[in-house]
């Protein structure tokens, strides 16, 4: 029972990740044991004299061959997704080379079987919706193409004379009295909508599941008052970036800045005026800092932090040296009367140790900052042997 509670959840969350080897892994388990049970069909045709007779003797063995090519194919895929499963990173190709010919080879057996009048269509139907459960909209765009061009052209194909209606069949499987016109509209009318219906509130559920889900993760990694990233987000990094730095040997530095008496702004001014302080260095931080590469963080109260990776002590100490510079120049106001506002800087760069060592060393440099008068800015390289383990000697 728990076994399988827990793999409907590691299902659920597949259904709104975006994790493309794991998810090949699940639409060939989908559809494989569609395909499995449409084989042993196809084989019995193949093996009972009479069944056999309702096929065309030319077309069958190569239907047999396609759809067994297509499952060993479709394995061999969900092997290799298997192996990577682990793998976050975006595999288009994988997504790519398993929905096409698992979708392109389906409707090329509902033209074989006739497309208007077997339920092969539901089988495709059930891939679609499957596909889209499981993948973005823009990854499906080949797939979901070639089946409708395919299901078109056949239409067209027939409706000029190049093409049979079910060319797999001796006859269609529905045979007997045609239809009356208007029923065969009716009917296909009603289908048409009910599965586009279908497919679009599916369709729907699950774009929201996925927006919901991103918009979560940026609340959850994002600080209310500055917008800058929190401190979770920011021990994330600080981590990814200790481990690549160790990998590249790259620099990477850590800059801690504390707003300096920040309690009388509060105090004098009130905790409102404290919070419009707070936004405006943050956007100072922001715009100081480079996009996708710099993260910029308020770490706790009136304290922020930069993590800038392939930045040197220098370098870090520029950036810190330019903020606390317009900081000074920034005016700010309550009740018509102007103050300003300054920082103190701790800076440290990962050298021996991690970046959590650095961030110690950092504080440490901070603390002797303050210590030194406040609105200054105090570098080092973070050694080891460092006095950092008291950081507030
Ligand atoms: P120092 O120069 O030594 O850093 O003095 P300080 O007054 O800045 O430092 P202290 O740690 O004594 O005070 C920090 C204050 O920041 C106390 C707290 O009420 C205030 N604070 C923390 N978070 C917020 C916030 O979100 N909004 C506002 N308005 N104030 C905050
Ligand atoms: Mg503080
Ligand atoms: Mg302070």
């Amino acid at each position: 029972m728990n076994f399988l509670a827990r793999r409907l959840r590691s299902l659920q969350s597949r259904l709104v990740e975006r994790h493309d080897a794991g998810n090949v892994v699940l639409f060939v388990l989908g559809l494989w044991p569609m395909l499995a049970v449409l084989w042993a069909l196809q084989a019995a045709a193949w093996w009972v004299e009479p069944v056999r007779a309702l096929y065309q003797p030319a077309l069958l063995p190569s239907a047999h061959v396609l759809l067994s090519l297509l499952m060993a194919w479709l394995a061999f895929m969900g092997w290799v997704g298997w192996r990577r499963r682990h793998d976050p990173s975006p595999q288009p190709w994988l997504v790519q080379l398993t929905l096409v010919p698992g979708i392109g080879t389906l409707v090329g057996l509902s033209v074989g079987h006739g497309l208007h009048d077997n339920p092969l269509s539901m089988l495709i139907l059930d891939v679609l919706v499957l596909s889209r459960a499981l993948f973005p909209l823009r990854v499906l765009r080949a797939a979901w193409g070639l089946a409708l061009g395919m299901a078109l052209l056949s239409e067209v194909l027939q409706g000029v004379g190049a093409l049979v209606y079910a060319p797999l069949l001796i006859q269609p499987i529905f045979v007997g009295e045609a239809l009356h016109p208007w029923w065969a509209m009716w009917v296909r009318v009603i289908f048409s909508m009910a599965v586009l219906i279908l497919s679009a509130v599916l369709f729907l559920l699950a774009h929201t599941l996925r927006r919901r889900r991103a918009e979560l993760e940026t609340l959850v990694r994002t600080d209310m008052l500055t917008g800058l990233a929190n401190r979770r987000e920011f021990m994330t990094g600080l981590e990814r970036e200790s481990l690549r730095q160790a990998r590249s040997g790259r620099p990477l530095s850590v800059v801690l800045f504390d707003v300096d008496h920040f309690k009388r702004i509060n105090d004098t001014w009130g905790h409102p005026v404290g919070d419009e302080v707070l936004a405006r260095i943050g956007a100072l931080l922001r715009s100081h800092t480079r996009d996708q590469v710099d993260t910029a963080a308020r770490y706790g109260g009136e304290e922020f932090v930069l993590l800038l990776p392939d930045t040197s002590l220098d370098g870090a100490q520029l950036v810190a040296e330019k903020i606390a510079a317009r900081l000074r120049d920034e005016v700010f106001d309550a009740c018509g009367q102007r103050f300003l506002v300054t920082q103190s800087v701790g800076i440290a760069q990962v050298v021996e140790g991690d970046g959590g060592w650095a961030l110690r060393v950092a504080d440490r440099n901070l603390y002797q900052a303050k210590q030194a008068g406040r609105d200054r800015i105090v570098a080092s390289m973070a050694f080891k042997e460092d006095d950092a383990m008291s950081p507030h000697p």
